[in-house]
């Protein structure tokens, strides 16, 4: 095994509010020794990282890998390249798969086959129903025992309030995090983008922002009263980030995270009938939009996560209503939240981007990740946060590369990745 010395970098370290200019020996896959002058030992790669920044790797607690049953549009190799090359060391993989990962036998097997196949760690958040069909709770004791770190039905959030509430009582018992998709499906019905002056134009229908902030309300109040920890995912709307506000405000075990494609962009990227701007939640308001920025600046949305989702490229060239939702999210996130960062009027300090991006999310999922404390498993990113790139899709690790941002200029990226002291990944 390689060992190495990251000279001259910027070491943003949020688990200890650490931001100083010093170096990082990683030895034996663990991280060694932090200080100023270190000198390379022998036998060791000295990599300069002047001007860069040295975090721990970054954690995106909401990818779909797509297997089993979908390995056309992404792989637990494909997607872990992806999320490597973005500079996450860690991923949580959803359960909509084929068959759902609703069951021991399964969670076991994707942890499993990703530890052999996956250049990232990956973690499994397994189904909240059995068949994800919102009916029947799923057996938690047994979903933990086999490794599951929380539990979603995510793109088919549960319907009844009478089932999600044994569901969360389910979790609680066992220390699962129930993470949700907040959609009230009655109300989004057909919809294939947001409901506004958008939608009207293009004669597309449009799902209100009510279908999102109706879940968000009913599980919440949930939460508090059967006291798991509920997740919320993909925040979009204004009014989300107000309650929110307010159930941590009355002491709920609450935490929410928003993508970086809600933070940069509106209802307005589907104009052209994009397929590549279709994800659910939609693209919303500019309101909504500023509302998101004004929650992470203010603390209330937690974290940053992707919402990975690839889909092959005859899937996405179907018509804007036939179209599946989602977008690939890994190799663009950062470069994306740090663009996003540099038009704020007050932006965020590199020491709080960190956070949002690694140690704050694997606190939530409980994750042994986002810290640079010495004795750690050294995953390790080094970004260059002021390198600006275009996104080329076809450049891209993902199988899939439906994105949005094509032809875009963003502003940073990783340069070096470290999972376990490993080098899995070294920009060009
Ligand atoms: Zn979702
Ligand atoms: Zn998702």
């Amino acid at each position: 095994m390689e060992n190495y010395c990251l000279k001259n970098g910027r070491i943003l370290d949020p688990a200890t509010q650490l931001d100083a200019y010093a170096d990082l020996r990683i030895r034996g896959g663990r991280i060694a020794e932090m200080g100023t002058e270190l000198s390379p030992e022998t036998g060791e790669t000295l990599i300069d990282c002047t001007g860069c920044w040295i975090a721990p790797g970054l954690v995106d607690i909401h990818v779909h890998l797509r297997e089993p049953g979908q390995s056309h549009k992404e792989t637990l190799q494909t997607g872990g390249a992806a999320a490597v090359a973005g500079g996450f060391t860690s991923v949580c993989c959803m359960p909509n798969t084929d068959p759902p990962l609703d069951n021991p036998t399964l969670v076991w097997e994707i942890r499993a086959r990703a530890e052999r196949e996956s250049p990232c760690k990956v973690y499994v958040v397994a189904a909240l129903t059995q068949g994800m069909r919102g009916e029947i709770p799923c057996d938690y004791h047994a979903l933990k025992q086999a490794g599951a770190i929380a539990c979603s039905d995510d793109a088919f959030p549960v319907q009844s309030a009478e089932v999600m509430r044994r569901a969360m009582l389910g979790c609680a018992a066992y220390e699962l995090p129930v993470v949700t998709h907040c959609e009230d499906k009655t109300l989004s019905e057909g919809a294939s983008m947001h409901a506004g002056a958008v939608s009207a134009l293009l004669g597309l229908k449009g799902a209100p922002a009510s279908a999102e902030t109706v879940q968000i309300a009913r599980n919440a109040l949930l939460a508090q009263e059967t006291g798991c920890h509920l997740h919320i995912q993909h925040l979009s709307t204004a009014m989300g980030v107000e309650l929110v506000r307010f159930f941590k405000a009355q002491g709920a075990r609450i935490s929410c995270e928003v993508a970086p494609h809600h933070l940069l962009l509106t209802d307005a990227a589907c104009a052209e009938f994009d397929t590549d701007a279709k994800m659910n939640p939609p693209l919303r308001s500019e309101t909504d939009r500023l509302a998101l920025a004004q929650g992470v600046q203010q603390g209330v949305i937690d974290c940053i996560a992707t919402d990975h989702a690839p889909h092959a490229p005859f899937e996405k060239a179907q018509p804007f209503p036939a179209a599946p939702f989602g977008i690939v999210g890994l190799e663009t996130a950062l470069g994306c939240v740090l663009l996003w960062n540099s038009l704020l009027a007050q932006p965020l300090t590199p020491l709080q981007i960190v956070d949002l991006l690694s140690t704050t999310p694997a606190r939530l999922m409980r994750l042994p990740a986002g810290t640079l404390a010495v004795g750690a498993p050294a995953d390790v990113v080094v970004i260059d946060p002021n390198l600006r790139w275009t996104v080329e899709p076809t450049r891209m690790h993902s199988k899939s590369k439906n994105t949005p941002f094509k032809g875009w200029e963003l502003r940073g990226k990783a340069r070096y990745t470290f999972v376990n002291g490993v080098l899995v990944h070294a920009a060009q």
